[in-house]
């Protein structure tokens, strides 16, 4: 029989765990009998720090089994998200979920559906509309998607998050990439596969509160930006050709100034804006290139993304 198992990372969702298994177990109860398939549970809790692990042994579910992979300490959600698809490599498919439910369970259902009725590999959710996000994370996820895609030859879908379905061979594809900093929302599309792209509107969250502040969200960008493209890089040569030319231009014009025309030099004031322009600019060059050497740095460390203290199982067959 295929198995699906759900990957849900937490870190201090101790509010939202009865709420979400709750919601599970109804709507797989469901599932199981219109798509025989066996589902499983897998939580990988990145480092709580309050009782999420307790709320978990204590609401396990009877009919579905579940396994709690715990974290030595925090390492981020892609970390999570990583441990959770190296748990289910041998299942037919993983399905990637928040707990907060601000991802609308029901939504698995539409998955499984398109999954097995049009062979596709990858079938994600998308956001359909950012309207409710405030102007300025709308321009920033603006310029961080012409960013990211410009000149690869994959794309990653716009707005699109964790929230979707893979398939085993993706599952595998994804595990086998080496990197250390694991920028999920790259990784999903480099592979590619065929995949499939569903409009949904997340949900309020309804218990506990978001850890991604805004500028933890920017970080995130920067981080993913740098590990998946060399647009930066190219940008600054551009800007470097650009304002050498410009330079070339204005030093022929005051030579020109200087032998045939009476007018007065410029004095010391547009020297002093000129030089801290080019100074600025080059030091915002540097900031990008240390960007990138950081990045090497730490992949050349070849550390583990994560360390794993304890696995627990609850279950029908293993209990
Ligand atoms: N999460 C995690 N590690 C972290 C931060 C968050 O595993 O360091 C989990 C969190 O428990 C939740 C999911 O990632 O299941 C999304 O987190 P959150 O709801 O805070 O993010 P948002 O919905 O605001 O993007
Ligand atoms: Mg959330």
């Amino acid at each position: 029989m295929t198995t699906v198992a759900l990957i849900i990372p937490v870190h201090n969702e101790e509010a939202c765990i009865n709420a979400l298994l709750g919601e599970i177990s109804t709507v797989c109860a469901k599932l199981v009998n219109r798509f025989s398939i066996n589902f499983r549970v897998v939580f990988v809790d990145d480092g709580s720090s309050d009782n999420t692990c307790l709320r978990i042994e204590q609401n396990k579910l009877s009919d579905i089994p579940m396994t709690l992979i715990r974290f030595s300490r925090n390492f981020g959600k892609e970390s999570a998200l990583t441990a959770g698809l190296s748990e289910a490599a041998e299942d037919d498919a993983a399905i990637i979920m928040d707990a907060d439910l601000q991802h609308p369970i029901e939504m698995i259902e539409t998955f499984i559906e398109r999954w097995q009725q049009e062979q596709v590999d990858v079938v994600y959710a998308y956001k359909e509309s950012r309207r409710s996000e405030g102007i300025f994370m709308r321009i920033f996820s603006t310029v961080f998607y012409r960013l990211l895609n410009y000149s690869n030859r994959y794309e990653i879908p716009k707005n699109a998050g964790d929230f979707r379905l893979i398939s085993q061979p993706v599952v595998r594809a994804i595990l086998s990439m080496p990197e250390n900093e694991r920028f999920m929302k790259g990784l999903y599309s480099w592979v590619g596969f065929q995949q499939i792209g569903i409009a949904y509107t997340p949900n309020q969250r309804k218990f506990g509160k978001t850890t991604f502040s805004k500028s933890a969200l920017i970080a995130l960008s920067i981080d993913g930006l740098t590990s998946f493209s060399i647009a930066p890089l190219r940008l600054m040569s551009i800007v470097g050709f650009l304002i050498s030319l410009l330079s070339a231009l204005y030093f022929v014009y005051v030579v020109i100034e200087r032998l045939f025309l009476t007018t007065a030099i410029p004095g010391l004031a547009s020297v002093f804006a000129l030089v801290s322009l080019f100074g600025g600019v080059q030091l915002i060059c540097l900031g990008i290139i240390g960007e990138y050497v950081g990045k090497i740095l730490i992949e050349s460390k070849r550390r583990p993304t994560y360390v794993i203290s304890k696995v627990q199982l609850f279950g029908n067959d293993v209990d």
